[in-house]
């Protein structure tokens, strides 16, 4: 389902919730809303399911506005971080719930949740109650229940947060395969950047109420719109002083800036070829990650971060180094401009 969002607003007493959300969602795609905690990306899936009203604002479903239809009449499903399963039934009896609601027949009830139990792996289990099973299980009933009514858009309130870590990875691979196949548009809330990085097509960035930037997440990751960004998705250094450095005084005036530790190249005495032309500094701190190094340099002051490939030499604390800047953004007045 094609999933339109105009100039939503949300408010609570005085409090803006949702400040002038926008966004375009097409078919079949995976969201991510990403964003920290208290940012509005509960009360914007709420009002996209009909359980919040908002105070101005569409919602366009296939091109149609939904704002006046009932939660019951706009087709979606929904899966809570807590299951929300209800405990008193069978899995079997929960897939069925929204089935035995629309008042199927039992062959077209029991064909269906079949067919759901074995597309989720639930097999064997279907006679079992919510206590009987692990959190992944809970999560994966949750998941077909609410698949069962065929909807046309799924909305996931952090799905994953209730489970622990290595379950957790398994299941959002699996949720992002089962949604694929399934080709259903799907909307999963997360304060996780690693988690909407790994499985989303696209990524919407809520902060304050307000969307911060829409893309996938290679886009977001490379092309951050403002520090806000930056900082929430995967490691930089915020650098204020950089006119400072040596070699960076061309950039007096235009705002910090932004280097990711990847971008960030540390060359030892022995490694560097001309060292009067590049930044120095001193090594505060080595952290030995298995894949890399992590390194922080602090240069005129300024602590930076920096990933070094384990086939260079080690290098130790207090140990002058120079650095290089791959790539550097800056950020003026939340706009961001790659210079370098
Ligand atoms: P979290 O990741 O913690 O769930 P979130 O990004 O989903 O956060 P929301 O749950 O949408 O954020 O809440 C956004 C803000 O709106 C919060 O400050 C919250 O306290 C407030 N809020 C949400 N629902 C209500 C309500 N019914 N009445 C008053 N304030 C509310």
């Amino acid at each position: 389902m094609h999933v339109i969002v105009r100039n939503l607003n949300k408010k609570f007493g005085s409090f803006h919730a949702a400040k002038d959300v926008s966004f375009d969602i097409k078919k079949g795609k995976l969201i991510g809303l990403l964003g920290p905690s208290g940012g509005g990306k509960t009360t914007i899936l709420r009002m996209l399911a009909g359980l919040e009203i908002p105070c101005s604002g569409d919602i366009l479903f296939h091109g149609k506005s939904v704002i006046n239809s009932a939660p019951q009449e706009r087709g979606i499903g929904f899966v809570f971080q807590n299951y929300a399963l209800f405990r008193h039934m069978t899995v079997f009896q929960n897939i069925a719930f929204g089935l035995t609601i629309q008042k199927k027949d039992k062959k077209t009830i029991a064909n269906k949740v079949n067919a759901l139990l074995e597309l989720t792996g639930l097999q064997g289990l279907e006679n079992r109650y919510p206590h009987q099973l692990s959190g992944g299980q809970r999560q994966r009933v949750a998941f077909a229940r609410a698949l069962a009514p065929e909807p046309q858009l799924l909305l996931l309130d952090e799905p994953f947060a209730a489970i622990d870590a290595k379950v957790r990875k398994e299941l959002r691979t699996w949720l992002k395969e089962m949604i694929q196949r399934l080709g259903i548009t799907s909307i999963f809330v997360t304060h996780d950047q690693e988690e909407a990085i790994e499985i989303a097509d696209e990524i919407i960035i809520i902060n304050q109420g307000r969307v911060e930037q829409v893309g996938t997440p290679m886009q977001i990751y490379k092309h951050p719109r403002s520090a806000f960004v930056a900082n929430f998705i995967g490691e930089s250094n915020t650098i204020r002083n950089i006119e400072e450095w040596k070699g960076f005084s061309k950039f007096t005036g235009l705002g910090a800036a932004m280097v990711r530790p990847e971008n960030v190249e540390v060359l030892t005495h022995e490694e560097v070829v001309r060292a009067d032309t590049l930044p120095r500094g001193v090594v505060s701190n080595v952290i030995f990650k298995g894949s890399n190094w992590q390194v922080e340099v602090n240069i005129e002051g300024t602590t930076v971060l920096a990933y070094r490939p384990l086939e260079k030499k080690e290098i130790s604390v207090g140990e002058e180094v120079n650095v290089v800047i791959h790539q550097l953004h800056f950020f003026d007045e939340d706009k961001a401009n790659i210079v370098k």
